[in-house]
C-alpha cells in the first residue's frame, strides 16, 4: 500500500512555463535543468515533455541521472553539470561534460583518443560562485589549453550566478562582465564558435543582458522564482493526500507529540496521511495550513512521521477519505511552495524536491 501522498504534475503548466521562458529570453535555446529528478517532478516525464516541446538541451548534476534519461529513450543532448567520475559513460551514453579543471579535461581527451572519438565539452569558469569552475585568474590560459587537447571539441562556455533571486543585481552584473571578458579572451585564442550560457531562472526574468547564446533555467520551468513576482509562471506540482479519520475532542485536549497544541474549544481534528517521512517538514508543526473542502485549515500539534493533524472545526463537513491539498489549489484557494518555504525558513526549491520526490506521481495535461 502506498503512503497516500500524490504529486500531481501538470504538463500543460510545464509547457506554459517553457513558452514563457522562451519568449522572455528572446527565443534563445533552452538548456532545461532537470537535476534532482526535475526538482521533484520526475525527470523522465519532465524531460520528455520539454524535449518534445522544443527544449534544446537537458542538464543534470550526475551521470546516474543521465542514465535514467537514456534508459527511457530520451536522446536529447545532456549536459552533466558536476560529475566526471565515470569518464567512459560520457562516450557510451553520448553525454556532454562540463569541465571545471584541466585534470578532468586530460582524462576525457585520453579516452577520446583511445576510442577515436570527438567529445563535445563545455567549460565552466568561476566568476564568483566559489563552487566549481576554472579560477578567474587562469581561466583563459586553462581554457585555451583544454581547447587544444586532442579529441575534445570545445562547444560551450558557462558560468553560474551566485544570486538566485537578484534582489540586488550589482554582483550579478559584475559576474556577467567578468564572464564576457573571459569569453572574449578565449574566443580570440581558439577557433570555435562557443555557446555562452549563464542565465539561471532569476537572470532570465531579471537580467536581460544575461541571455547570451542560451539560457539555463531550472526553478522557473516548475513555476517558481525566488522573487515575489512570478511573471505569469504556473506552478506545475500539486501535492494532495486524504483524511484518514476525524475525531471530536473536548476543550483542553492535547494533540500530538509534546502536547504543543491544546484545544481551546470543542474541536474536530482531522488526521491526515502525510508526515515528515513524506517530505513535509517538521517545522510546519503549528505553523502551516492545508486545504480541505475548499477551506484553509491550520496544522495543529507536531508533524509526525506519517501523520499530520488539522483543526477542521470551522471547515464544514469533513470526513475520512476527503481530499487534502498540501501544495496547490482547491476550490480557488491556493498554497504555494513560496508560502511553505517562508513558513519553514527555506526556499521553494527545497519544498518541491522534498515533497515531490517522496510522493507517488501522476501526470495530467
Ligand atoms: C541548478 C542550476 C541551474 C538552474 O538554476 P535555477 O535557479 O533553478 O534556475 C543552472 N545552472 C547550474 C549550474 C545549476 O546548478
Amino acid at each position: 500500500m502506498h503512503r497516500g501522498a500524490v504529486a500531481e504534475i501538470d504538463r500543460s503548466a510545464l509547457l506554459h512555463n517553457l513558452r514563457t521562458i522562451q519568449a522572455t529570453s528572446g527565443h534563445k535555446p533552452v538548456i532545461a535543468v532537470v537535476k534532482a529528478d526535475a526538482y521533484g517532478h520526475g525527470s523522465v516525464e519532465v524531460a520528455r515533455t520539454l524535449v518534445n516541446q522544443g527544449a534544446d538541451f537537458l542538464a543534470v548534476a550526475f551521470v546516474e541521472e543521465a542514465k535514467q534519461l537514456r534508459s527511457a529513450g530520451i536522446e536529447a543532448k545532456v549536459l552533466i553539470l558536476f560529475d566526471q567520475t565515470d569518464i567512459s559513460a560520457f562516450f557510451d551514453l553520448d553525454l556532454i561534460p562540463v569541465i571545471h579543471d584541466k585534470g578532468a579535461a586530460v582524462a576525457f581527451s585520453n579516452e577520446a583518443r583511445k576510442r577515436n572519438r570527438a567529445l563535445p565539452v563545455h567549460i565552466k569558469v568561476d566568476t564568483g560562485m566559489g563552487r566549481m569552475g576554472l579560477g578567474e585568474g587562469s581561466a583563459v590560459a586553462d581554457a585555451v589549453e583544454i581547447a587544444g587537447l586532442e579529441g575534445l571539441v570545445l562547444e560551450g562556455l558557462l558560468s553560474h550566478f551566485s544570486e538566485a533571486d537578484l534582489a540586488d543585481r550589482s554582483f550579478a552584473v559584475h559576474q556577467l562582465t567578468r564572464f564576457r571578458e573571459i569569453h572574449a579572451e578565449i574566443a580570440k585564442k581558439t577557433a570555435g564558435n562557443l555557446i555562452r550560457h549563464m542565465a539561471n531562472s532569476a537572470a532570465v526574468f531579471c537580467l536581460p543582458d544575461a541571455m547570451l547564446d542560451a539560457v539555463r533555467p531550472g526553478i522557473a520551468l516548475y513555476g517558481y522564482l525566488s522573487a515575489d513576482n512570478s511573471f505569469g509562471l504556473e506552478p506545475v506540482m500539486k501535492i494532495k493526500t486524504q483524511v484518514l479519520a476525524v475525531r471530536n475532542l473536548p476543550t483542553g485536549a492535547p494533540v500530538s507529540y509534546g502536547r504543543t497544541f491544546v484545544t481551546k474549544r470543542e474541536s474536530r481534528i482531522a488526521v491526515v496521511s502525510l508526515g515528515y517521512a513524506d517530505g513535509y517538514n517538521r517545522l510546519f508543526s503549528n505553523n502551516a495550513e492545508m486545504l480541505v473542502g475548499g477551506y484553509r485549515v491550520p496544522v495543529v500539534g507536531r508533524i509526525c512521521m506519517d501523520l499530520t493533524m488539522l483543526d477542521v472545526t470551522d471547515a464544514g463537513r469533513v470526513s475520512a477519505g476527503d481530499e487534502v491539498v498540501i501544495l496547490g489549489t482547491q476550490n480557488g484557494q491556493v498554497i504555494t511552495a513560496t508560502e511553505l518555504s517562508r513558513r519553514s525558513g527555506t526556499i521553494p526549491y527545497e519544498v518541491l524536491t522534498s515533497l515531490g520526490s517522496r510522493s507517488r506521481r501522476e501526470y495530467v495535461s
